[in-house]
């Protein structure tokens, strides 16, 4: 990497703002997230964590702010639905390309039921991206083994275990090769005997160094692989910086609070 490249974040959000109703959720989020650096969010219930995450994809559009992710950058605020929920050709075709930018791991594996993992990893690469079907399944299969699952490309979900499961969801939010990975509590739905596993596979990728903003209570897991801490609460980022710093000497009293009530649980 030039020196260059390593001055110009990967993402870099500013003034992102959302609201559903007259619930303000975020209200004025800005971050930046280095090439090849780990960004952990921590935050109480409802603080706005996975709509923020969301907003990052843009599954749920920000109200305002504007976000560039590589060499695509949306200000929200010019871009409006009409009355019918469409977007004009142009802004859609600009989301469209955003959204490529970045790829998502929700909290719970939500895998096509009917389709085997492989075929879970291989949907969007043939569907959304038009890849050879041959090509997108052999890196599927080499995905798939990357992340422990080399002996059950054909089974179903239901024949996984959850860790197995979101290890899939992994692998099929690799497989469009996206710049920026996206994690909405990966592990709080699974049996504490799986959690580890998904994590491991998690670490394993910022060793590699890939981009990642991760939502997580894993304290432990956090200071191991965050290069910076967010403590977001009522929609706003509290506290940020380093993982010593933020988890464990915190400045703010909420960040305190907060993870005072984590440790006694
Ligand atoms: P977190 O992930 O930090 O727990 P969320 O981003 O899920 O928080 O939610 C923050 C707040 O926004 C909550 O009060 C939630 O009820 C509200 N909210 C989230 N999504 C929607 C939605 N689609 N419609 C209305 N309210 C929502
Ligand atoms: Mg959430």
């Amino acid at each position: 990497m030039n020196s260059s490249e390593q001055s110009t974040p990967l993402l870099e959000a500013t003034a992102v703002a959302k609201r559903f109703g007259d619930h303000e959720v975020i209200k004025d989020i800005s971050f930046s997230v280095d090439k090849g650096s780990v960004t952990v969010v921590v935050g109480p219930s409802g603080s706005g964590k996975t709509t923020l995450l969301r907003g990052l994809n843009a599954l749920e559009r920000p109200d305002a702010g504007v976000v560039r992710i590589g060499d695509v950058t949306v200000d929200f605020s010019t871009v409006h639905a009409s009355k019918r929920g469409r977007l004009s050709g142009s802004d859609r075709e600009l989301i469209r390309r955003y959204q490529a930018r970045s790829g998502m791991v929700f909290q719970s594996h939500n895998l096509f039921p009917h389709r085997t993992a492989l075929q879970n990893v291989t949907e969007g690469p043939v569907v959304v991206q038009g890849r050879p079907a041959a090509q997108a399944d052999a890196d599927a299969r080499e995905l798939l083994a990357k992340v422990g699952l080399a002996g059950h490309v054909d089974k179903y979900p239901s024949q996984l275990s959850g860790g197995q499961q979101q290890r899939v969801g992994i692998a099929r939010a690799l497989a469009l090769e996206p710049d920026l990975l996206l994690f909405d509590e990966p592990t709080s739905a699974l049996d504490p005997e799986l959690v580890g596993e998904v994590l491991d596979v998690i670490r394993q990728l910022a060793r590699e160094g890939r981009t990642m903003v991760i939502v997580t209570h894993e304290i432990r897991f956090a200071r191991d692989v965050a290069d910076q801490v967010l403590f977001i609460d009522g929609g706003l980022v509290v506290e940020r910086g380093r993982p010593a710093d933020v988890l464990d000497h915190p400045q703010e009293a909420r960040t305190q609070a907060f993870l005072r009530r984590l440790l006694e649980v």
